[in-house]
């Protein structure tokens, strides 16, 4: 049986942090799906087509990764896709708590599904989509924090 896993998050914009935990993911399964999820309560900063491009471009070449978009729950896309792993990064307590919650919640409706956490790579875990955005909003130099693909 193929394992597949679906990494599942805003991508507002991807980040080096991000793209640490999918490069660390590869060879531990057989296909990686990166999933934008799209929520109707959040305000993004880039639309879905420019995240969606952004991911694309930075995993362009590499087969085992898979990029694509869904809405709802996160296990029903997963479930969807035949996949039986969340993948999800973590960097600090306050990841830790809020993920511990979600998958025991996403562990308690299917419980053919698991969540496999990487822990960030030193030098990364300050990496996050929100303080990028908020150096990109104040004229800040972003790149250095995310992949070359991601350009205003
Ligand atoms: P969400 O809105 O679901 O939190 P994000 O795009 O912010 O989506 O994050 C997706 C996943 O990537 C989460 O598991 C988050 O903890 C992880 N992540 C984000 N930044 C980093 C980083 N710098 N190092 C490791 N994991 C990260």
């Amino acid at each position: 049986m193929e394992k597949i896993a679906v990494f599942p998050g805003s991508f507002d914009p991807i980040t080096l942090g991000h793209f640490d935990i999918i490069q660390r993911a590869v060879p531990l399964f057989d296909k990686i799906i990166v999933a934008i999820g799209q929520n109707a309560t959040k305000n993004y900063m880039f639309s879905l087509e420019e995240r969606k491009k952004f991911l694309i471009d930075t995993f362009e070449g590499i087969d085992k990764i898979e990029i694509d978009t869904y809405s709802g729950l996160t296990v029903d896309y997963v479930q969807e896709k035949n996949a039986r792993f969340i993948l999800r990064g973590l960097r600090n307590p306050a990841d830790f708590e809020f993920e511990k919650a979600i998958a025991h919640t996403n562990r308690a409706m299917t419980h053919e599904i698991e969540t496999v956490f990487l822990l960030t790579s030193s030098g990364k875990s300050y990496i996050s989509s929100s303080i990028v955005r908020d150096v990109i909003r104040n004229n800040g130099d972003y790149k250095m924090f995310v992949p070359d693909a991601v350009r205003l």
